[in-house]
């Protein structure tokens, strides 16, 4: 296979296009990310169909993150859409101002932000271009100083350094936008600013519930961008499929140069644990307007890579920036020279855990078995896509094939790193479904003649968490 890490692109103004869409698709976007932080529900309605569409005309299957806005916290809109801020000077986020603000006051959405806040803090907005620090607070008014100024316009977010913002994480618009996105079937759902494992579980309940209709349960995703998120790590991640190394926030709240570490630690909890991860915000920043991404970029990608990402993101790269497609192509191209220098973790995923589970021992089997054979592929017949989770949280540099009679499956392994997602049909017989399986490779180009391969399947066949045969067949 050529490329094993995926490739997650935000859908805007720039990428709505069938025209657009389909170059980037075919470029290599795995999963398209609607952000529910700017449009209203048609909008993503509309584009989820498109992704569809479009996706199928490529003949490829697509998965749909939906990102849920959360309780981003902004300021309100300004007389003339904006205002500068010039260091010293006083200025005022008032809770309690509906009126357009000025160079003296603005409002908030937020109103519990004077409650949140006190003498002393500091206040980032604008992704941190812009700093306060708070001298008072009175009644629904925070007077600040400004330490570092800039432009400030309509709707930018605040964050407070170090956290503190109580704010839950699942807002009322949250919640309808849940629906929405369950209405298209979406295959992950992205929460933003979850505290704590609880904000996760009941965003998979209203999930769920919303989904019913159509018996379906997204994949959760936590995005990891608050202070309090960290020492909680490991419960989020139990109570998520995955998580996002939300870099954006995350730096405003912990430091910037507090974040490659945090991605790194990510990272490699979210491979034991058996969740995927995506890596995201400014990783080719400049090609939003830059027809070739910086050094500092090509090095921040492939070190996502290296540090072991499932997935890599874009933003206002493909949202609205000038060259979406190009961007993803030179994405691709740098994931994959990255991959050459990727090491093996066998050894090391062997030793240090204790495989409790049936499918899992077998997933695991397939991987020592496939290392040590020299096998060309592992191919995972499976039903939910555990199988293929499992067996690429561990490199062996071996391409895995997830095969899958499920549509929804087979897009749920679009986000797994180093996994190959396929569509076959239901068999209820073993052999002609191995049979067919290795047909499918063939044809792909992936096995030929003489090439020795590792399946494993569950039987009888058909059954979610029922894989406990492993096989390892010569391609005749
Ligand atoms: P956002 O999340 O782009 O929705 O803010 C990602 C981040 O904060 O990095
Ligand atoms: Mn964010």
């Amino acid at each position: 296979m050529a490329r094993a890490t995926k490739i997650v692109a935000t859908l805007g103004p720039a990428s709505s296009s069938r025209e657009v869409l389909e170059r980037m698709i075919r470029a290599g976007v795995d999963v398209v990310r609607l952000n529910f932080s700017h449009g209203t529900a048609q909008d993503h309605i509309d584009r989820a169909n498109l992704v569809r569409e479009v996706a199928k005309a490529a003949g490829r299957e697509v998965a749909i993150m939906a990102d849920l806005q959360g309780p981003k916290i902004r300021v309100g809109k300004f007389e003339g859409g904006r205002t500068m801020l010039e260091p010293g000077q006083r200025f005022i986020l008032d809770a309690g101002l509906s009126a357009p603000g000025s160079n003296e006051r603005v409002g908030l959405d937020y109103k519990a932000l004077p409650r949140d806040v006190k003498p002393g803090d500091t206040l980032l907005l604008n992704d941190g271009l812009l700093k306060l620090t708070v001298d008072a607070v009175k009644g629904e008014e925070v007077h600040t100083t400004v330490v570092s100024g800039g432009e400030l316009s309509n709707n930018k977010g605040i964050n407070k350094a170090g956290g503190g913002l109580t704010a839950p994480a699942l807002t009322g618009k949250d919640m309808e936008d849940i629906k929405t996105a369950m209405s298209f079937q979406c295959e992950y759902l992205a929460v933003s600013f979850p505290k704590s494992a609880t904000d996760m579980e009941m965003a998979r309940q209203l999930a769920n519930v919303a989904g019913e209709a159509w018996h379906h349960k997204p994949q959760l995703i936590a995005k990891i961008e608050r202070s309090e998120a960290i020492p909680l790590l490991e419960q989020i991640l139990r109570a998520s499929d995955g998580i996002m190394v939300a870099r954006g926030d995350l730096a405003v709240e912990v430091g910037t140069a507090a974040v490659p570490a945090l991605q790194k630690r990510m990272i490699k909890m979210a491979r034991e644990l058996d969740r995927f991860v995506i890596t995201a915000t400014q990783m080719m920043e400049s090609m939003i307007v830059n027809p070739v991404p910086t050094r500092a970029e090509v090095s921040d990608v492939a070190n996502a890579v290296l540090d072991g990402t499932d997935a890599v993101m874009l933003s206002a790269e493909t949202a609205a920036g000038r060259y979406p497609v190009e961007t993803v192509e030179m994405m691709a191209s740098i994931c994959v020279e990255a991959e050459r220098a990727e090491e093996i973790s066998l050894d090391a995923g062997f030793t240090n855990k204790t495989f409790g589970r049936i499918d899992q021992s077998i997933a695991m089997a397939a991987l020592f078995t496939a290392y040590h054979q020299g096998c060309k592929a592992i191919l995972a017949l499976t039903e939910s896509g555990s199988t293929a989770l499992w067996m690429s949280r561990i490199k062996i540099h071996v391409p895995i094939f997830g095969l899958t009679s499920q549509v929804r499956t087979q897009r749920r392994m679009a986000m797994y790193r180093n996994v190959m997602p396929l569509l076959m049909p239901n068999f209820e017989d073993r052999d002609t479904a191995l049979r067919h399986a290795e047909r499918l490779l063939v044809e792909l180009g992936a096995l030929k003649p003489g090439d020795t391969y590792a399946i494993t399947c569950g039987e009888p066949m058909g059954y979610p968490g029922g894989t406990n045969m492993l096989k390892v067949v010569r391609v005749a």
